[in-house]
């Protein structure tokens, strides 16, 4: 009890639930963490190394990105322990034990996360169809196909190079992590005129000041090779990728990887999170000091969520595209207002906003988590 409990503050979390099915193979945990706003959307996440912890953080996470995000929904998050690599029949019979599992808790809209995909939607959908991040057969929106999140996040960005003065058309940029987040993300900065300087997957990075060319890199992706087999541009040390200069460095792959012992080697103007917590909140301070404008990841990649939660209404691709683009552009100027107003980082302005508008709607409620 004193373990879970320790997790208590004044927003959340509501519930945490532990579910555990012998038979199956099914080992998760559910934190529903604030429902004032509406019934928690979140992903499922599958892997070996979960914990209650980084459940509880990822559940937070979304309680802030989506009431930010204007959503009539709270935060949630599912993680399983297993190996999403697990044969497909096995997992199939995992996600249809987990649906079943969490029939009756209305208060979580089952979605994908990482080591989940459409297909373990669509399972789910058969046993419980209380789930979004579909296939579009089932009246989902393929988010990751059209980028919704790199959409947001180009909107995000134009609106803080136009804050400080940036032409986009000839701005360098970087991306670590060109899979959907980050191929987007490259692909609307490009049309702009901006030129990608440096790249990495979880193969390698590489660069050339002179620009890589987005179309031969997609060829190259979609042939299910690495930027590394992409083969104008030099071979780089993953490291190196912090230390190029550019105007926009995009992180978008995994957590903490701009740090205390890294961050100082940057030489950018904006950082733009597309990945979940990629700085650490010490790495976030130095950047402010420096006058970096670091995005914080739960305004700027709120394009996901967006996407999915026009879907559980039944609504299409268009009106989820307009609604990204308005909500990202409006929010990425309030942060940015705020934090030029009182000189405070960027992350201090965004979580303000976020609780204030949390607190606010939780006095409305008789009970605000229930
Ligand atoms: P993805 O699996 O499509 O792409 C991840 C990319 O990162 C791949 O190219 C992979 O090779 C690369 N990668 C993995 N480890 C790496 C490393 N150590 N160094 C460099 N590259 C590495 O995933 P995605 O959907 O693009 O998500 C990326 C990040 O964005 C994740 O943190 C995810 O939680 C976050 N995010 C995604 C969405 C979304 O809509 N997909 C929304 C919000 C946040």
């Amino acid at each position: 009890m004193d373990e879970l409990i320790r997790f208590a503050d004044e927003l959340g979390p509501a519930k945490i639930l532990h579910v555990y099915e012998p038979k199956s193979g099914l080992k998760a945990i559910l934190v529903v963490d604030n429902v004032a706003a509406g019934p928690s959307i979140g992903g499922i996440r599958m892997a070996e190394d979960v914990s209650v912890e980084e459940c509880f953080r990822l559940a937070r996470a979304m309680t802030l990105k989506n009431i930010s995000a204007g959503l009539p929904h709270g935060g949630g998050k599912v993680v399983i322990y297993g190996d999403p690599k697990m044969d497909k029949t096995k997992k199939e019979v995992i996600m249809r034990a987990l649906a079943n599992s969490l029939r009756d808790i209305k208060e979580y809209v089952l979605a994908p996360d990482m080591g989940t995909n459409e297909e373990c939607m669509a399972w789910i959908h058969d046993e419980e169809p209380r789930v979004v991040g579909k296939p579009a057969e089932l009246g989902g929106i393929p988010l990751d196909q059209i980028g919704a999140t790199g959409w947001g996040l180009f909107h995000a960005i134009d609106v803080t190079a136009e804050h400080c003065g940036l032409e986009l058309d000839g701005a360098t940029f970087v991306v670590q992590g060109y899979g959907a987040v980050g191929r987007h993300a490259a692909q609307f900065l490009a049309e702009k005129g901006a030129v990608m300087v440096g790249v990495s997957d979880s193969g390698g990075a590489i660069t050339n000041p002179k620009g890589i060319d987005i179309k031969t890199l997609g060829a190259v992706k979609d042939r299910g090779k690495g930027v590394l087999q992409y083969s104008q541009a030099e071979s780089i040390h993953p490291e190196e990728l912090l230390a190029i200069t550019c105007d926009i460095w995009i992180p978008a792959a995994r957590p903490d990887v701009i740090n205390d012992n890294n961050v100082s080697l940057m030489q950018t103007r904006i950082v733009a999170q597309g990945a979940n917590i990629p700085c650490t909140e010490k790495a976030e301070r130095y950047l402010h000091q420096k006058g970096v404008y670091c995005l914080p990841d739960f305004i700027v990649n709120a394009g996901g969520v967006i996407c999915a939660a026009t879907e559980y209404r039944g609504a299409g691709e268009l009106q989820a595209m307009e609604r990204i683009k308005h909500t990202l552009r409006s929010n990425t100027r309030e942060i940015l207002m705020r934090s030029k107003e009182r000189s405070i980082p960027l992350r201090m302005a965004a979580d303000e906003f976020a609780r204030e508008r949390l607190l606010k709607i939780m006095a409305t409620r008789r009970w605000s988590i229930i």
